[in-house]
């Protein structure tokens, strides 16, 4: 059986800890046919990627995770699809890119003044030259002892209310999903259950998101329990929205979560995969079943 698309992957472009050609090379040696990689808030990678797929029967979908500041939370959408040299998608991500490098510097003073110091040039360490995320300050954290693991950083320091915590200031929806579709991409909500959103906001978010032209939705992500694929693949359905699929793999560090290995979409959802040149959904499709 021909695996399903995974259309959420990281490489050390972002915060995954593989090369974009190693990357690839392990969606080849896990059966895949077709990967996309969507770092956050770069392109940078996907170069690399394309050539390392081509000559190994792998379809290398170009692809971005663009950081999202709605209504005072981060949200991830993700692009599909996208020419990552487009000068409109370049010059927003570059902005995104710009406010992480002072949020980083941010955060290493503020966790200095909570008493941890060399943060910031830690987690710039890890980054090893490309853009620097949360993940690198956990990792550095974790390599300090001062916490267990990366969720425990995130817990313990990096998340709303703690000493390390630095509020977003990412691109908007409109923006984000404008500069997707400049680029002739597909915008996604990217593991929409992790917002925890109550059903009035996410119905909020899709209609926005619907309105500024965005048209997918993960419906199946590794964060997704068997239930919440089903919830999302019936707002998919009740929302018109196109059906994704992703692991948001971020590299062999976390053995749970295996590239490419993700449950089918259920019945009835229309996948964003089926035809890269249209972002609509089938006339029809709001009556099939999910
Ligand atoms: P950033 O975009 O730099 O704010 O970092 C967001 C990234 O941090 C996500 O894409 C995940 O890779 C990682 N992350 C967020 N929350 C957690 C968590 N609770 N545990 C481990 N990693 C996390
Ligand atoms: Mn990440
Ligand atoms: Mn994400
Ligand atoms: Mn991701």
């Amino acid at each position: 059986m021909t695996p399903i698309p995974d259309l959420h992957t990281h490489s050390i472009a972002s915060d995954g800890t593989l090369t974009p050609g190693a990357l690839v090379e392990r969606a080849v040696r896990a059966g895949l046919t077709t990967l996309a990689l969507t770092d956050h808030d770069t392109t940078a990678g996907v170069g690399e990627a394309a050539a390392a797929a081509a000559g190994h029967g792998l379809t290398l979908v170009p692809g971005v995770e663009v950081s999202v500041t709605w209504n005072a939370r981060t949200i991830h959408v993700v692009g599909l699809n996208v020419d990552p040299v487009n000068p409109e998608l370049a010059e927003g991500l570059a902005r995104l890119r710009a406010f992480r490098d002072w949020r980083a510097e941010e955060i290493g003073r503020r966790l200095a003044r909570h008493g941890i110091q060399g943060a910031y040039e830690g987690a710039r360490a890890y980054a090893g030259g490309n853009l620097i995320g949360r993940t690198h300050f956990a990792r550095f954290l974790v390599e300090q002892r001062l916490a267990a693991d990366t969720g425990d950083v995130f817990k313990r320091f990096l998340t709303t209310g703690k000493p390390g915590h630095v509020a977003g200031d990412w691109a908007s929806l409109e923006a984000a999903v404008g500069w997707i579709r400049a680029a002739g991409g597909q915008a996604v909500i990217a593991h929409p259950a992790r917002y925890r959103l109550t059903r009035t906001k996410l119905l909020q978010l899709i209609g926005e998101f619907r309105e500024h032209g965005g048209c997918g939705i993960e419906v199946v992500t590794s964060s997704h329990s068997r239930d919440e694929i089903f919830t999302f693949a019936r707002h998919a359905r009740e929302q018109r929205l196109l059906a994704s699929a992703g692991s948001d793999y971020h590299g062999p560090e976390q053995p749970w979560l295996m590239l490419g290995r993700l449950p089918p979409l259920p019945d009835g959802c229309i996948p964003i995969w089926r035809d890269w040149s249209s972002c609509a959904v089938p006339a029809g499709a709001a009556r099939a079943t999910c």
